[in-house]
């Protein structure tokens, strides 16, 4: 007889660990099958998040910024330093520490809710039936489950001009792990992933360029906070080409990187190439033919509102399926199916997901876009605030950006929130409340916020929606 569970995950990233905990705390018999290996050899938990993607990205960021600090942003605080030295292994050993940290603290976390852990590859079968390959032993089990959770995530997409070879040529993983500053990066793509991991290596002393196909900077962040964000980047010695499509590479004693712009062909010549072009699902060998699954046309696992796939007692979350590549919309997900296979009611709000580039000012958002509210045709008014204007911001001396507000021009209710500036990923929280709970831009205006802090922007901009503003011209 096939072992059998209420509930079997497959794949231990943010949405399927979330997933998991969740369907054991309502008392369902619950496994969980990863085939992650770490750089140790060793089976990991935590998906592309924690092991190469949010949480050592955030140590590298953190760490280059204080090198950066260390060199260029004392001296106006009266502190001097002498000669500031860097030691890229011991910051790539500090960042692998936190990993080890944090993967560990997943597996802990499943012995203490009893999630059963399978390290290997799982793959659906009809009849809710899953085919488990251990990692250490060469026989396949088949496991039986009542639901199953499709928890695989995404891996890097790879483009024929630039075939990844995690040496000179790394896609985000190999970016994570150079142990020498590279003294000319080249990135392709001036996405999320691509400026966080030039940020990292131009503070450290890269010359860095960016090569972008598309005309416009971050085209999916407001048009306004985009157009700051470059012109900011841009000082900061982070070179973004736009409208620069990569045709090919060539690898001699240089890397060259061939691309096309709208003055013809270019080259450009690197010591390493990092690939940041996207992200696709993960369906490898996932799901045998005979149960049917539906994925769309771009490789996507097809649900509906509650991640239920057409196969009925199959669900699918988080990169596997539509919807931002975001950890946090993957572990709302994994919340969500466990309460309804629990029989519960679940819900995620997908119109109120914060975004997050975590570049040096940080750009945050959640909701609409003055360019998406004037191609729906909503009426809207904004109102704007910069640091530049806020105490908190001027004694931190991280003035650079600025708090945009939508609100409906006629119900005045807040339609998106931009911000461009310091711990721009924790002040969107409050606007990401504030969504969720329908307020108008005059409930935020009329909200106290302590005195001297950041969040004052928010205030601010709230107020200058009703240009009722104290710290600035209306
Ligand atoms: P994943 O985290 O990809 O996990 C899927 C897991 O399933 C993996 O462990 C995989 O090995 C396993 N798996 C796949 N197929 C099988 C199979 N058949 N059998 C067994 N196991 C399988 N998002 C943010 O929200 N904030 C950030 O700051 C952020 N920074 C990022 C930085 C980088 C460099 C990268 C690459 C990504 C970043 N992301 C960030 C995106 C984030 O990592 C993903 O959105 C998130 O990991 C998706 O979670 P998931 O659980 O869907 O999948
Ligand atoms: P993101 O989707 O945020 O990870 O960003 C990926 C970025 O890579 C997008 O802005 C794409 O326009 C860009 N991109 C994709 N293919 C190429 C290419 N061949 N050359 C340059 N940029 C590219």
């Amino acid at each position: 007889m096939a072992e059998s569970y209420d509930v079997i995950v497959i794949g231990a990233g943010p949405a399927g660990y979330h997933a998991a905990i969740r369907c054991a705390q309502l008392g369902l018999k619950t496994a969980c099958i990863d085939e992650f290996v770490g750089p140790d050899g060793e089976a990991a938990l935590g998906g592309t998040c924690l092991n190469v993607g949010c949480i050592p990205s955030k140590a590298l960021l953190d760490s280059s910024e204080h090198y950066h600090k260390a060199n260029h942003g004392l001296d106006a605080h009266g502190i001097k330093v002498g000669d500031v030295k860097l030691d890229v292994p011991t910051m790539i050993e500090r960042k692998n520490k936190i990993v080890k940290q944090m993967t560990g603290g997943v597996a802990q976390l499943f012995k203490a809710n009893k999630v059963e852990w399978l390290a290997g590859h799982g793959k659906l079968l009809s009849d809710r039936q899953v085919e488990f390959s251990p990692l250490k032993k060469k026989s396949k089990q088949t496991l039986q489950a009542e639901n199953v959770i499709l928890a695989t995530g995404s891996k890097p997409i790879d483009i024929g001009a630039a075939p990844i070879d995690e040496d000179r040529i790394v896609s985000s993983t190999g970016a994570l792990e150079f142990t020498e500053v590279p003294k000319r990066l080249g990135v392709i793509g001036a996405g999320v992933i691509g400026l966080e991991m030039g940020s990292v290596w131009s503070r450290l002393g890269s010359n860095v360029v960016l090569l972008e196909a598309q005309d416009t900077f971050l085209a999916p962040v407001d048009g306004q906070i985009a157009k700051e964000a470059q012109k900011v980047f841009t000082q900061q010695g982070l070179e973004i080409r736009l409208g620069a499509r990569v045709t090919e590479t060539r690898k001699g004693k240089q890397l060259s990187v061939h691309y096309e712009d709208k003055e013809g062909k270019q080259t450009l010549q690197v010591d390493k190439l990092v690939v940041a072009v996207g992200r696709r699902p993960h369906t490898d060998n996932l799901f045998h033919e005979d149960t049917g699954l539906l994925t769309d046309e771009r490789g996507f696992v097809h649900v509906g509102d509650h991640c239920e796939t057409n196969v009925p007692g199959v669900y699918a979350i988080g990169d596997v399926v539509r919807g931002p590549m975001l950890a946090h919309k993957g572990m709302e997900e994994g919340l969500m199916v466990a309460d309804v296979i629990a029989g519960k009611p679940g819900h995620v709000s997908y119109d109120t997901i914060p975004w997050v580039i975590y570049t040096h000012p940080e750009i945050a958002w959640v909701g609409r876009t003055e360019q998406s509210c004037k191609s729906a045709g909503i009426p809207y008014a904004t109102g704007t605030f910069r640091f530049a204007a806020a105490g908190r911001a001027v004694a931190m001396d991280d003035t650079v950006g600025m708090v945009k507000i939508i609100a409906h021009k006629e119900t005045d209710r807040i339609l998106g929130v931009h911000i461009v500036g310091p711990q721009a990923s924790e002040l969107i929280a409050e606007a990401v409340l504030a969504m969720e709970y329908a307020a108008s831009a005059e409930d935020l205006a009329r909200t106290v916020h302590a005195h001297p802090t950041l969040s004052e922007a928010v205030h601010e901009a709230a107020l200058h929606v009703h240009r009722q503003a104290i710290h600035r011209g209306n």
